[in-house]
């Protein structure tokens, strides 16, 4: 079945989400993102936090869908985790939030992360992203047991309804200036590409702020 390119936002946040409103306004109207939401809020001024929500809530009217993207993305390093987890954590600046950890530390993160997301009064998380795409099938079932409709990883996207895809992300988050617009250039070649090959793995266009 064909499938349309996905748009995704990642790591929307209490700090960020103005920053982030107005790059989603250059990119124009027309196309519905996913917005990768970092629930946590520390301690914001109650304007800030205001403001936020109404932000989140403007974006769900627009038609952007609003992902569950972690508890605070930054790692608890008191967790245990196994070896290949810590490696993450070393490979991605302590960011991999639910690398390697146990299965209770997995669902306990997750209900933190949840009960956060209540704080926004935004409804239904629509989707759940680990931060920087370090997941585990383990994690993946309980995000269903929780009733996530839809869930991603590096290279899948799944939906209830829908199933699994394979999918090819696009993202130039912490690459050299230098590199940057060769996968500029990949993204525009696989959009044409993928156009006349359907089949092939759906392109993710993933933007961070
Ligand atoms: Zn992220």
């Amino acid at each position: 079945m064909r499938c349309s390119p996905v748009y995704e936002f990642h790591d929307v946040g209490v700090c960020n989400f103005s920053q982030v409103a107005g790059e989603l306004q250059k990119f124009g109207g027309g196309t519905s993102w996913n917005l990768m939401v970092i629930p946590f809020l520390g301690n914001p001024e109650a304007e800030a936090f205001e403001k936020f929500a109404m932000q989140i809530l403007e974006w769900k009217k627009e038609g952007h869908c609003l992902y569950l993207h972690g508890y605070r993305h930054k790692a608890d390093l008191s967790l245990k985790r196994s070896l290949p987890g810590r490696l993450a954590l070393r490979l991605t600046n302590f960011e991999a939030e639910f690398a390697g950890l146990s299965k209770s530390d997995s669902e306990m993160l997750l209900r933190k992360a949840l009960q956060a997301w209540q704080k926004l009064n935004a409804g239904e998380a629509q989707g759940f992203v680990a931060p920087a795409w370090y997941d585990s099938k383990m994690l993946f079932n309980l995000c269903r047991e929780l009733g996530f409709e839809n869930y991603s990883s590096r290279f899948i996207i799944w939906n209830k309804s829908k199933g699994s895809r394979f999918s090819l992300p696009f993202s130039t988050a912490g690459l050299p200036e230098c590199v940057i617009p060769i996968v500029n250039f990949c993204e525009k070649i696989y959009l044409r590409i993928y156009g006349i090959f359907g089949f092939l793995p759906v392109p993710r266009i993933v933007k961070h702020p």
